[in-house]
């Protein structure tokens, strides 16, 4: 499989390196440890910054030796004495010469094949050209001075073979097929005839050459320097002027440096190394770029190198693709896994500095993706570079997503909390603070604390890190939050405001209810048993000493309200709310000053009144001859008389109730449905009830009053009999 080295039965190291590495066997197998070669030897990491260089030439020619001279290499020599071939199938090495030479020089010694002279392979002798020609930017032609000339030579059969396999690389790729440099090496040059002689002579022999060989169609016309550039060199015999010899050497290896074409006159300027020449496959993908036009050639396909050229990039691009994004999770998944941890345990986290982490992490990880994988073919690089981006994008979206949500949880709860914690620091305070203010400063500090957050996992043109949808959310559940609140302070301002209408409106009733035990009443009693007129407009003093309270409650609850930003809405339910529970509070406490032990006692005052003092309000002392009776009566039917005003509401003007629903006006929209289930319902208002506002205003039923009138007379009478055994007692005293 791996020619010598599965023969070993380990791994390759850096000491089976030594003598580079054989690339394709003599069974013309391609050997898959390239990479691990061009990685040991650091030419991996290089970008296209290297350079490929392949020799042909003759068998025994000198061309290892000349490599081996020229970089430094070991690639091994025919020993003088054995005369056998050395080289077999294709080796690589890495220049190892330093000094003025470019970077990363990787040589080719192919195997020395001329068919003619072997009479054997030249099956071998093409495949390795095509694969010679397709990868390296320099071809040295190691040629004797005295092959030079020799048209029928032997070196002229294997250029022909390279421009005809040249040429059918073209067919493939017409556009991208780079011009290689034909680098002819003139060996024993004896000096005689001028190097300029011999390169006239060597470009007419290949120009004769390339119009010998049968071009495809549409490439009849093309001209040899279409697709090559030359450059010549010479060196003294390596036996006969060793000095001269390594002199040539190192004056040849100086030329293996970058070089560019001078625009005046096409000529080279500095080295052989011209952009043109590159291949622009990337270092770390030559070894799958060359065992895949390796297989095609072997195979005996059409070579097609445009179509290896995207499937070499397909492929590395999805291998640092990978690599790029191991480095991405291993900084993404604990986080993932933290808000994931969170769901399930039902907590709520904000992780700190996600969008720094997040944007740095993305950042890395498609800048590592581009300088690695951009050197690749650029369509497909595109592809590739947005497939990662929307794998990154998707992970970090979820994961800023959940972070917002943590975000928007955290900041409601906050902000609830903020409210509900500065209302009751107001209340213990005594009550003096502005609700709308609370909500006001909570709302800013909440809203900016989530706009920083949303904002710092923000990332430059990248338009679905900006959340403005999930700001808006977040503002309207913080209104509702505030508008729930505001709710609860409106609750706690009507419990307030409904406090003080019922001690209010327990004073103004008791004492209207008081002046009953005052038979006389303000403005001085009739003595004919008619009933005073402030008797008369009890309920007409109450209904208005009613109204006056509620209509300072309603002012001071909408005053309130309209402080803390209620709406519209909300003043106008509370304010009908306020009405309801008020006229509720009154009829509560008429029930409680009509009460029998309350009612009677009151009776017994308006009576004793009436009777135990004269029309001038001096006592009576009460003499045999007195009209007793007469009196009495009259006293008790005056009272008595009051039985039925108390028993119910009723106005002087009308004489009929209070327009109860007027007063407390139509139901409000605004009232949700659960919301009256604290109201008690009102006769004659709450129809469903079955209650009409005869009973809602009827104070003592028809059974209570003459239960009452029963007991008044009584009490009556008894006072009556007392203060007659004191007009007798009297007398007989
Ligand atoms: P390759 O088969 O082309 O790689 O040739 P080698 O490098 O193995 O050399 C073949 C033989 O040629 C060896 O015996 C070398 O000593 C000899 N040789 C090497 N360089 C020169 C040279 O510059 N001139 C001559 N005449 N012989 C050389
Ligand atoms: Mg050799």
């Amino acid at each position: 499989m791996n020619g010598h080295f599965a023969a070993v039965g380990k791994g390759p190291t850096a000491q089976q390196f030594e003598h580079g590495i054989q690339v394709i066997d003599e069974n013309k197998t391609f050997n898959t440890n390239l990479n691990e070669y061009l990685t040991e030897t650091n030419v991996a990491p290089s970008g296209f910054n290297y350079h490929l260089i392949s020799v042909f030439g003759s068998q025994s020619t000198g061309k290892s030796t000349l490599l081996n001279h020229l970089f430094g290499t070991q690639f091994s020599v025919m020993s003088e004495t054995e005369r056998r071939q050395t080289t077999k199938g294709i080796w690589l090495s890495k220049n190892k010469n330093e000094g003025g030479m470019a970077d990363n020089i990787l040589v080719m010694d192919v195997e020395g094949t001329d068919g003619r002279e072997r009479g054997e392979d030249q099956d071998f002798e093409r495949k390795s050209a095509l694969f010679a020609l397709a990868t390296s930017e320099v071809l040295i032609v190691n040629i004797w001075e005295h092959q030079v000339g020799l048209y029928q030579g032997a070196n002229m059969g294997l250029l022909k073979t390279v421009f005809e396999v040249n040429l059918q690389l073209f067919l493939k790729d017409r556009q991208s097929q780079a011009r290689s440099l034909l680098f002819f090496v003139i060996r024993d040059f004896v000096g005689k005839t001028p190097l300029e002689n011999l390169r006239e002579t060597l470009k007419t022999d290949l120009t004769k050459i390339w119009s010998s060989i049968s071009k495809p169609s549409g490439l009849e016309n093309s001209k040899i320097d279409d697709y090559f550039d030359f450059a010549f060199a010479a060196l003294p015999h390596k036996i006969y002027e060793p000095e001269k010899f390594l002199e040539g050497v190192k004056k040849l290896g100086e030329r293996f440096t970058a070089g560019h074409r001078s625009t005046a006159d096409q000529e080279f300027l500095g080295g052989v190394f011209l952009p043109e020449y590159h291949r622009r496959i990337p270092a770390d993908g030559l070894s799958m770029y060359a065992g895949g036009v390796w297989d095609q050639i072997v195979n005996n396909k059409d070579l097609d190198l445009p179509t290896q050229q995207e499937l070499l990039a397909q492929f590395r691009c999805d291998e640092i693709s990978k690599e790029v994004l191991v480095g991405f999770d291993t900084v993404i998944a604990p986080l993932e896994e933290e808000h994931a941890e969170a769901v399930r345990s039902g907590k709520t986290t904000v992780l700190p500095d996600l969008g720094v982490t997040g944007r740095e992490a993305r950042e890395k990880a498609l800048k590592a993706f581009e300088t690695q994988a951009s050197r690749y073919h650029k369509g497909v690089y595109g592809t590739k570079r947005g497939e990662l981006e929307e794998k990154i994008d998707t992970r970090l979206k979820a994961l800023y997503l959940a972070q917002l949500t943590a975000a928007h949880k955290a900041g409601v709860a906050d902000f609830s909390d903020a409210v509900t914690s500065a209302v009751k620091a107001g209340q213990r305070a005594g009550g003096s603070y502005e609700f709308a203010e609370i909500v006001e400063k909570q709302t800013k500090k909440a809203s900016e604390a989530y706009k920083r957050e949303a904002e710092s996992l923000k990332i430059p043109d990248v338009p679905w890190t900006v959340f403005k949808a999930q700001y808006h959310l977040f503002k309207k559940d913080l209104n509702e939050v505030s508008a729930r609140l505001r709710k609860e302070e409106m609750r706690r301002l009507a419990v307030r405001v409904e406090r003080w209408v019922k001690s209010r409106l327990g004073d103004a009733v008791s004492l209207e209810f008081n002046k009953l035990g005052s038979g006389r009443g303000g403005t001085g009693a009739p003595a004919n048993g008619e009933k005073p007129a402030s008797e008369m407009d009890l309920w007409d003093r109450v209904w208005n000493a009613f109204i006056t309270i509620v209509k300072d409650a309603e002012t001071r609850f909408a005053d309130r309200a309209k402080s803390f930003d209620a709406t519209e809405d909300e003043v106008v339910v509370g304010l009908w709310r306020l009405r309801r529970k008020s006229w509720i509070a009154l009829r509560e406490k008429i029930d409680e000053e009509v009460m029998e032990s309350n009612i009677l006692m009151k009776l017994r005052e308006n009576f004793e009144d009436k009777f135990r003092y004269d029309e001038d309000g001096v006592p009576r002392i009460w003499r045999p001859t007195d009209d007793i009776e007469g009196i009495y009566t009259k006293a008790r039917e005056s009272t008595l008389g009051l039985v039925p005003l108390l028993s119910r509401f009723r106005l002087q003007a009308t004489l009929s109730p209070p327009d109860i629903a007027a007063f407390v006006g139509p139901q409000p929209t605004g009232v949700e449905a659960g919301d009256e289930a604290d109201l008690d319902p009102i006769g004659g208002i709450d129809e469903e009830e079955g209650k009409s506002l005869e009973e809602e205003t009827t104070v003592l039923s028809e059974s209570k009053r003459q239960d009452l009138v029963v007991r008044f007379k009584k009490m009556a009478d008894g006072v009556y009999v007392e203060a007659k055994r004191g007009a007798i007692g009297g007398m007989t005293q």
